[in-house]
């Protein structure tokens, strides 16, 4: 940590110690009061607010932590972003069609970031990409221009296909994109029958291999897309039915977060080759979809680590761009419409998870007492002595001393040799050598490994109101890393090193990784609690797959949703407020009828009273209690 006295310490320390201006893409920042600010980017004008009176807004009005903000602003210039750059690209690269984009419905299915999508997108025709018939039904209620594509991924069944049909029939550009041969003959058979024509697409399995989490997505064994033998059997079946002509769109996607552009640019090669081929053997083409993969710097880091990424995105739109350009004019082929399906890079920043800490536990050792207590073990004046001695020059011996010792005094209180009290000063003294150590350790030249983890297991632990399983599953599924850090108190140097365990009882509920623009680490600094405030933590850019991946790990439930939309006369106003899952939601999602519970619990009451163990009022009181939690917030509350 920067070695500056409290007084010294400014928003500006807090801003390079979280490295905020790093990860938060220019929409988070630090005010000079030490808030934590969202910035809304409205035209020429940037208006900052602080996320600590949008936290104090949601609490006048019954909304608790945890909760998940989303910011409106932040998902529209997403959009607005992406489509320039694109459009940005295309104008400096003389390439003759436009970019079409589609937002990856499985992303984030929720009814109100993808009614921003179809709303704020339709000036830029921005369109959805389905997975599954679900997903094309959102798709289907929300669109709101016919320039805007439905692209139709995942296995479809006759509904599926029937359902994409009639999209067609009222002018939709709504593809087919197959992901097996063996889907065809569905498609035909439901073209034939209701007499639309279909638009087919191809999935091609890219062998150009990838860097980061989703590898599994490109190379020979990936589990999706047609090998170069089956798209030319599907290119003939279409043939043999006179159906060449709708094959207008080829579609690779290379996996989620590409960290590296390298392998971009390799990608779209590929799928440029296929393009050319299929336009060879006679198919129309006019689209070449390229996917997902655009990443988002979750580190901050500009590197090509997984939780990174080496690039711009004003960079990769012109890398694809150049790249198709370059491939397709020497085979004089027009160039296509090109389309990706961004899902990750589009939401991401729009939403942020903010709770309270309700606890903390300090691995901090109690004052040593001045001598041995009377009647202590006699191996504790060993350990006892150990503390007096430690130095610079003698360290690992004294870390090594202190285990063996403490490990003794364990072992003889396994046998009943050693007492409670034994047990405790022997665990007491060992913490004080070990935090002793740890404070040393910025001395040392060369730390043994051994000794290397200690500030981790000294680091205290924040309890936080919120469930990891629920709002931050890939955290527990991938070990992805998201920037967490107080939104408030920054200009006050923070004093402490901790991690961060949630309040389900799951040893995993925890975050013990953090993002920094020097690298992964262990603990993050944060502040003492004070008694006057709560403490609130950010934990930033978890609009992409959190939400719908979350379970209900111990019952706690979706919590509080507000959506803030951001004005230009610097205010903010709530355009939605969702109350989170009631404990009744959540004990009827695992099919208990919350009436029955009830009726249960009065029962139970009821023979007490008969039983004479309470009174009739106490029965009154406690079946109010019962309905009352019923009724509650499935989290810790005030
Ligand atoms: C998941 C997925 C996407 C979205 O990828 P991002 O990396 O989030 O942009 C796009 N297309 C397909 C086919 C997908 O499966």
């Amino acid at each position: 940590m920067t070695d500056v006295s409290n007084t010294d310490w400014s928003a500006e320390h807090s801003a390079n110690l979280y490295g905020i201006r790093e990860w938060g893409g220019g929409y988070f920042d630090i005010s000079e009061q030490g808030d934590a600010v969202v910035n809304a980017i409205l035209g020429e004008k940037t208006v900052s607010v602080p996320l600590i009176n949008i936290v104090n807004g949601m609490k006048e009005r019954g909304l608790e932590m945890p909760a998940i903000l989303r910011v409106e602003n932040l998902l529209d210039h997403r959009i607005k972003a992406l489509n320039e750059a694109f459009a940005n690209a295309i104008e400096q690269g003389e390439y003759n069609n436009h970019y079409r984009g589609v937002f990856p419905i499985k992303v984030n299915q929720q009814c109100h970031v993808i009614e921003e999508i179809a709303d704020f997108g339709q000036h830029y025709h921005h369109g959805f990409e389905a997975g599954s018939k679900a997903e094309l039904i959102i798709a289907l209620s929300q669109l709101r221009d016919h320039d805007s594509l439905i692209i139709c991924n995942g296995y479809k069944d006759t509904e599926f296909v029937e359902l994409g049909l009639y999209a067609r029939q009222m002018g939709i550009p709504c593809f087919f994109v197959l992901e097996t041969p063996a889907e065809l003959p569905t498609i035909i058979e439901c073209s034939r029958a209701l007499g639309i024509e279909p638009l087919i697409g191809v999935r091609i399995k890219p062998s150009t291999v990838v860097d980061g989490h989703w590898n599994g997505d490109s190379g020979d064994r990936s589990i999706f897309g047609l090998s170069s033998n089956a798209l030319l059997d599907v290119v003939e079946q279409l043939k043999l039915e006179d159906m060449l002509h709708c094959l207008q769109l080829l579609h690779c996607h290379l996996g989620s977060q590409l960290p590296n552009i390298r392998n971009i640019r390799s990608g779209v090669l590929e799928a440029c080759r296929f393009y050319i081929g299929l336009i060879n053997e006679g198919a129309p083409m006019g689209y070449l979809d390229l996917g997902g993969g655009l990443a988002v710097d979750y580190e901050g880091a500009s590197s090509n680590s997984t939780h990174s990424m080496n690039y711009q995105v004003l960079e990769y739109c012109i890398n694809i761009v150049e790249t198709v350009r370059e491939s397709l004019d020497p085979e004089g082929i027009d160039h296509p419409v090109i389309v990706t399906e961004s899902g990750r890079a589009t939401v991401a920043y729009s939403s942020l998870l903010l709770f309270n800490i309700l606890d903390v536990r300090n691995h901090q050792p109690l004052p040593l007492p001045e001598s041995l207590p009377v009647g202590s073990h006699e191996l504790l004046s060993n350990l006892f002595a150990v503390p007096a001695i430690l130095s610079l020059n003698n360290f690992q011996e004294c870390y090594n001393d202190a285990l063996y010792y403490r490990d003794e005094i364990r072992d003889l209180f396994r046998r009943g040799q050693a007492s409670l009290r034994d047990r405790a000063l022997a665990d007491n003294i060992t913490l004080a050598v070990l935090a002793g150590i740890t404070a040393l350790l910025p001395e040392v030249d060369r730390v043994p490994p051994e000794i290397e983890h200690l500030p981790e297991l000294l680091a205290d632990i924040y309890y936080g109101n919120f469930s990891l399983f629920q709002s931050l599953p890939d955290v527990w599924a991938i070990d992805q890393v998201f920037p967490v850090m107080p939104i408030h108190r920054l200009n006050e140097q923070p004093d402490r090193q901790a991690i961060i365990a949630d309040i389900t009882c799951d040893c995993d509920g925890k975050i013990d990784n953090f993002s920094s623009p020097d690298g992964q680490q262990k603990t993050l600094p944060l502040h003492s609690l004070n008694d006057s405030e709560d403490y609130i933590l950010g934990v930033f850019l978890v609009g992409a797959y959190q939400e719908t991946l979350g379970d209900l790990h111990n019952l706690f439930g979706d919590t509080n949703v507000v959506s803030v939309h951001i004005d230009g006369d610097d205010s903010f106003h709530f355009v939605r407020e969702f109350h989170g899952d009631s404990i009744a939601d959540v004990l009827s999602y695992v099919e208990y009828d919350p009436r029955t519970v009830q009726e249960k619990f009065r029962r139970v009451a009821e023979q007490a009273v008969r039983q004479g163990k309470i009174s009739v009022a106490t029965r009154q009181k406690m079946l109010n209690a019962f309905k009352e939690s019923m009724r509650g917030y499935t989290y810790f509350e005030h």
